[in-house]
């Protein structure tokens, strides 16, 4: 029976979030096409994270060894192309984050398997696998077939499916770990946090946030200001802190931080899916743009399709703002 893989991706300490959405994936893949899903977890000292995913999948196949204890291109590549060799499966599965994206392309092409990443779904049809990818910043859908080949490799992006919910306990079994390169070109330092800052927007109700649509740093204040009348904490996209108009700690997204508000209102996003994907359920999402295509419509419960400084304004009077 053809199999799936799902490449577990963890970091210090736990397992992230992305991975149970493409478990989730290789469970319709097995729903509807037969596929045998399998997690792969790779690491050094990761029976724990082994025990918690094979909870979620029948199959769950351990690479383990010190070589391995830091994420490496190099060792994690050697470690999964002698695994993908000896096991063929159809399909490998990874999340698209700085993880998937690292290790997937450069697996393909050395593998020679075709590969398409930052899927928002992918399907086995009769014509063979393909995969729907979102591009132009989220303003168009393409369909992909993948050409006839022995396997392929697909990342997922964030947010393209549910997290799994555990399904009883699957097997746990061991792979050896092939020789490691002996003089990997790459050194893993460590992990540096980002520094807190004096706000967390992850725990804020409301969340007030920016985006390029604020032009220039003299009207940040403006959007402050407003955010502190209404009772919200400011955040933003990433241009506003690649520009240095706010600190790292108020970006959300994939490269940001995940938020959950009360009420999240966006003021010049277009809604690009590395922001959206950090903007988890929120009780009530507004955006505010003057494009009314923007694809931040899509994701908002309201939208104004107005000048967003007309609306600052306008609430800012509505609140009494002198
Ligand atoms: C690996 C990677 C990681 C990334 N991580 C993140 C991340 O964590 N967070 C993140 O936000 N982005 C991230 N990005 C960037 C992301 O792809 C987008 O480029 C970014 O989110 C766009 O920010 P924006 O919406 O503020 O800007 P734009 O896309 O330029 O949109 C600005 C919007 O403002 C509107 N606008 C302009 N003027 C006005 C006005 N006067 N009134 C009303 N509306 C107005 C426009 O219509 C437009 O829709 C990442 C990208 C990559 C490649």
């Amino acid at each position: 029976m053809a199999k799936v893989f799902v490449l577990v991706e963890h970091r210090q300490g736990s397992i992230r979030e992305a991975t149970f959405e493409c478990v989730t994936l290789a469970r319709e893949l097995h729903a509807s096409a037969g596929l045998e899903p399998a997690a792969v977890v790779v690491g050094s000292g990761v029976a724990a994270f082994a025990d918690t995913i094979a909870a979620y999948l029948p199959e769950t196949i351990v690479v383990d060894d010190p070589a391995l204890e830091r994420f490496r291109y190099e060792t994690h590549a050697a470690a999964l192309r002698d695994l993908i060799e000896r096991e063929a499966p159809l399909l490998v599965l990874a999340p698209h984050s700085a993880f998937g994206m690292e290790l997937v392309p450069r697996l393909s092409a050395e593998l020679g398997r075709p590969c398409a990443t930052d899927c928002v779904e992918v399907a086995m049809a009769e014509g063979g696998l393909s995969a729907v990818r979102s591009v132009y910043n989220g303003k168009i859908l393409e369909r992909l077939a993948f050409a006839p080949a022995g396997g392929y490799f697909a990342t997922v992006r964030s947010g393209s499916y549910a997290p799994a919910a555990t399904a009883g306990a699957g097997s746990i079994r061991a792979h050896a770990c092939p020789a490691m390169p002996a003089t990997p070109r790459t050194e893993h330092r460590g992990y540096r946090e980002t520094a807190a800052g004096e706000v967390d927007i992850t725990q804020a109700p409301m969340l007030l946030a920016i985006g390029r649509g604020i032009k220039d740093v003299e009207n940040v204040p403006k959007a402050q200001a407003l955010a502190d009348r209404l009772g919200a904490v400011l955040a933003c996209s990433r241009p506003v802190v690649d520009k240095k108009w706010l600190g790292k700690e108020r970006q959300v997204g994939t490269s940001g931080r995940t938020v959950k508000p009360k009420v999240y209102i966006a003021f010049g996003i277009s809604g690009a899916f590395q922001h959206l994907a950090g903007v988890k359920s929120p009780g009530v999402f507004i955006a505010v743009n003057r494009d009314p295509k923007a694809p931040v419509f899509r994701a908002a419960d309201f939208g104004v399709v107005e000048d967003m400084f007309k609306i600052m304004d306008a609430l800012a009077e509505k609140l009494g703002a002198k």
